[in-house]
This record gives C-alpha cells, structure tokens and sequence, in this order.
C-alpha cells in the first residue's frame, strides 16, 4: 500500500538521524533530502515539498533545544510537526447528540465513493449509540437505490429511497420526515460524471431545501494532486464543513490527495482506508503522522518531552553539563521518568526503539530504578549532594534503610560516577555543532 511505502521511507529518513554519530548540519540536511525525496515519491505537490523540507532544515538547524531533551529528539519533534502541519488542521469535532439530529449531506463527483461512505459513516455512528438512518437521492443512476440498500443492511441501519420519483429534494424531505426522530440522517447524492457545472447547482439545489448540518464531501484518494481543484470547485460553490478522503487503502498516491485536499481549507474530518463497512475513521493529523512514522504514538511522546521542558529548568541543565551532577539530580531523574509511566511505555515511545527490547530486560531495568530511587531516598541530604562521603560505614546503613544490599548501594554509586563522567566527557567534546549548549545525545 502506497501509504505504507511513504511511511517506511520517511521513517527510514529519521532512522538515519537516531543512527548518526553526532546530529551535525550534514545529517540534518541530509534528512531534509530525504523526506523531500519521499513526499515527491508519494506525489506530494512539488512547491509544498520543498516548503515543508526546508522548514523542517530551519527549525533542526536554528531552534534552540529546550532543556533537557536531546537535539534528536528535538528534530524528531520537528518532523513531526511540521508533517502534521502539512496535513492541516484537526476539524471541530462533530457534536452528535441524542435526541438533536444532525443532518449529514455527501456530495462528490461519481465514483469518489459517497454511497460507500454513507454506508460506513452510518455503521460508524450506529456504533457510537447514535440512531442513524440513511436516505437514497441519486435519482441519476439506475440501481443506486439498491446499491446503497445492500450497504445499508450489511450496516445495519434503515435506509429511505424511492427509485419511482425523480425528484431528489421531495425524497430527501420525505427521507427526513420518516427519519424524523433519528440522531444522524446521512443523505447520499447523485454525482454525474465529470459535468461539474450541472452537478453543482444540483447540489446547490438540494443543499438549500434540506438545510443539512454539514455537507461533507467525498474526494477519492487515488486521484493525486487533482484533489486539490476538485475540492476547490465544491468549496466555491457551497461551504463544504468538512472532506471525507477515500479509498486511500489501494493508493499509489495517498500522499497527494491528503495534502492537496489539506490545503483547501476545508478540515478532513474522516479518511477510510478499506473496502470493509467497517473500514473508516476520524481523521486526526497528529495521530495520522504517527502512524504513518511507525512510530508509536509519538503525540504523547511530545508532550511528555513538553512537560520535561517545564520540569528542567535551564539553571539545572548547565549544572550538569558542568558537571555538578548530585545524586539529588540522578533521583530528579528517576522521578521524572516515574511520571512518564513504566519504562516499558516510556521506551516505546521512542521513535526507533519499538520492538528492540526484549522484555525481561525492560522488567531488569525497571525494577533497578525502583530499587535505586528507593536507595537514594534512604540517603542523608548531605549524602546525596556530596555522594564522596559516602564511606563504607555510610553505605551499610543506607542499604539497610533501604531493604538493599550493599552490593547494590554501590552499584548505584558506580552508575552514578559513570554518568557524572560522561557528561564531564560530553562537555569536553563541544560536539560540533551544538557549541555551549550541546545536550547528551541520546
Ligand atoms: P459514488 O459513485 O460516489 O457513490 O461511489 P461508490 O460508493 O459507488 O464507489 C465507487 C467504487 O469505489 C465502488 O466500486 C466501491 O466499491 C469503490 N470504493 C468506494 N470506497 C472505497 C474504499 O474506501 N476503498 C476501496 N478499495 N474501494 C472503494
Ligand atoms: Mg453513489
């Protein structure tokens, strides 16, 4: 599936950027080629991929790190961002209430897949508790009424059509008036070929005598960049609320059509991404980009690395690097990542690492923090400020305030030298690129 393929190589494109030794402005630059080389594989508007590779090149190269997370991070954050831009903005949610129906009208040229996606919005809805039906008002296309019956019963809910009256707008009214006590009515339309002009004032037409809550209309994912002027013509001639993309599950050109449909103006509020009634869902770009990245959810990520940036402040980031590095700060550290959930979910929210960890050690590795937070707290202030003090004598007692054994007390204190020498190390260095500010890298 072309998604797929646009997906694996922009995450091989980050991959690189995890693997480099230092993240100099080669890297970074060789990372904006490669997702331009990407987004045009993917038939991403030329002028759009260049905007988005540079942007991404500016803020990696220019944007000041906030404390305490790694430039990697740093850039895999401004990736995704600026990918998640691209895709535009996360519609208003669509508030459906018991008891207040909310009229749904699908427009589309024919073939985009309205009566599919009427079927597989209807199930959607159903599903959520929400009384749905379905009306019938292509009076164009023998056998449309039928077709969208056959849909409508694999959904499971009522449909209103009447193949005899041509008519659309007295069926849509009658459909509603029969549908009256229902949450969502989703009405299917006629789309004729290619003739926009009379296929717009139908719409136009129908629009104005059904008053629908929102007109959503369906852009067939397969057709590229040509998204772009379809879902413009709509636009001008009645407000579209929202774009619902399909078939974006046999796509050599997903990419295209998500972008150019995103820069229109219009929120895409649904994507479906296969042919089963099932197949359909909300369309939420940040989520989207994570996906497509392989990379866990990444949006949690962020804001985890967000909430981080609060917590360190920048006063205590220079005195690590210089390094004036305490166990106090070590056990700031753990508490910090405590917050952050298990290691486990910690981990797998990094790009790169998602399957790398065999289990038994993520459950080593949690269980020595745990023990290790407790050995510090079992620690006098003055221990851990000046951790040299720390004698045999001192060490015996602190194990056995912590239900430890002394053996790992110590292990503590190794772990801590080497880290504390590490960033002695890492400050030395003056990676290249970085200069006074550089962070550990990882
Ligand atoms: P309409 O003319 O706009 O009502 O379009 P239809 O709903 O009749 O769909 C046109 C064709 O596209 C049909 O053969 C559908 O089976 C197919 N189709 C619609 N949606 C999807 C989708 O999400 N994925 C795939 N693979 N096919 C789809
Ligand atoms: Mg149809």
């Amino acid at each position: 599936m072309a998604l797929e393929r646009l997906g694996s190589s922009l995450y091989e494109a980050l991959r690189k950027v995890f693997k480099a030794p230092v993240m100099d402005e080669k890297t970074v630059k060789e990372l904006a080629r490669d997702i331009q080389r990407a987004l045009l594989q993917a038939d991403v508007n030329v002028k759009l991929v260049l905007e988005i590779s540079k942007r991404i090149e500016d803020r990696a190269l220019k944007e000041k790190v906030p404390p305490g997370i790694s430039r990697r991070e740093h850039v895999t954050k401004v990736v995704y961002e600026e990918l998640t831009r691209f895709l535009g903005e996360k519609p208003a949610p669509l508030k459906t209430e018991p008891g207040k129906r909310k009229v749904l009208m699908l427009v589309g040229i024919q073939g985009s897949g309205k009566t599919t996606a009427a079927a597989k919005l209807a199930k959607y809805f159903q599903k959520r508790g929400l009384k749905t039906a379905l009306v019938c008002t292509d009076t164009y296309r023998p056998g449309a009424y039928a077709q969208l019956q056959q849909l409508a019963k694999r959904a499971n809910v009522p449909v209103y059509g009447d193949p005899k009256e041509k008519k659309y707008a007295k069926i849509a009214l009658n459909g509603l008036k029969q549908f009256s006590d229902h949450d969502v009515v989703i009405i299917d339309t006629a789309g004729r070929h290619k003739e926009e002009k009379s296929l717009i004032e139908e719409m136009k037409k129908l629009e104005k005598a059904i008053k629908p809550n929102e007109v959503i209309l369906v852009i067939d994912g397969t057709i590229g960049q040509q998204a772009a002027l379809q879902a413009k013509a709509f636009h001008e001639a009645t407000p579209i609320g929202s774009i619902l993309v399909a078939k974006l599950d046999g796509s050599a050109r997903g990419g295209g059509a998500l972008s150019a449909v995103a820069t229109i103006g219009a929120p895409i509020r649904f994507i479906s991404l296969g042919e089963k009634i099932g197949d359909i869902e909300p369309f939420v770009p940040s989520r989207f980009v994570g996906r497509l990245l392989g990379m866990g959810d990444l949006q949690s990520l962020i804001e985890k690395v967000r909430e981080a940036e609060v917590k360190v402040p920048e006063r205590k980031m220079r005195a690590f690097l210089s390094g004036r590095f305490t166990l106090t700060d070590m056990y700031e550290q753990f508490e910090s990542m405590k917050s952050m959930g298990p290691l486990r979910h910690v981990l797998k929210m990094i790009p790169g690492m998602t399957y790398n960890i065999p289990e038994e050690m993520m459950e080593t590795a949690e269980d020595a923090l745990k023990k290790w937070r407790v050995i510090i707290q079992s620690m006098t202030p003055e221990e851990r400020e000046k951790p040299k003090i720390l004698s045999a004598s001192r060490i015996r007692r602190v194990a056995r305030g912590s239900g430890t054994k002394e053996k790992e007390v110590k292990e503590l204190l190794e772990r801590y030298n080497m880290l504390r020498k590490m960033m002695k190390t890492l400050r030395r260095k003056r990676l290249p690129f970085f200069g006074k500010k550089g962070l550990p890298l990882t």
